[in-house]
């Protein structure tokens, strides 16, 4: 079954928010809030923060081992992985940086958007993931 991508603009990661104490959970947390002082709230679905700061980045340069899903002969590309802060839900989100975006590209406090991403693709189906890229205009203060 395909979805139809979805615009940038409108890509969010998906969390969810304990209706007591406000606390947001990524990835989503659907069974009780773990915040240990919250008397307990339902748990809804939240969008997170489009945009975030670098907390800290990195890059791999050897292929994971399984289950990372990876093709043995095809050749090796490293990564660059980027631990984010959203500040609205007070957490870091680790991901991908976006294909092209390497380490001496981030900085610590840069702001970086969520977009969406392939992390694998065969001729049947997609799988998609979420990246984080350098807003273009990130020199200045963080927006809403
Ligand atoms: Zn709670």
């Amino acid at each position: 079954m395909a979805a139809a991508p979805v615009p940038h603009a409108e890509f969010r990661l998906l969390g969810t928010r304990c209706t007591a104490c406000a606390s947001v959970f990524f990835p989503r947390e659907d069974d009780w809030c773990r915040n240990p002082g919250c008397p307990g709230g339902e748990l809804v679905e939240t969008p997170l923060s489009r945009r975030g700061r670098v907390w800290s980045y990195t890059d791999g340069r050897y292929r994971p081992p399984a289950p990372y899903v990876s093709d043995p002969d095809a050749p090796w590309k490293p990564y660059t992985l980027v631990a984010v802060e959203l500040a609205a839900e007070a957490m870091v989100v680790l991901g991908q940086a976006a294909p092209g975006v390497r380490t001496a590209d981030l900085a610590v406090g840069m702001e970086v958007e969520v977009v969406p991403g392939v992390l694998h693709e065969d001729a049947e189906h997609v799988w998609t993931t979420w990246h984080w890229r350098p807003v273009a205009d990130g020199s200045g203060e963080a927006g809403a």
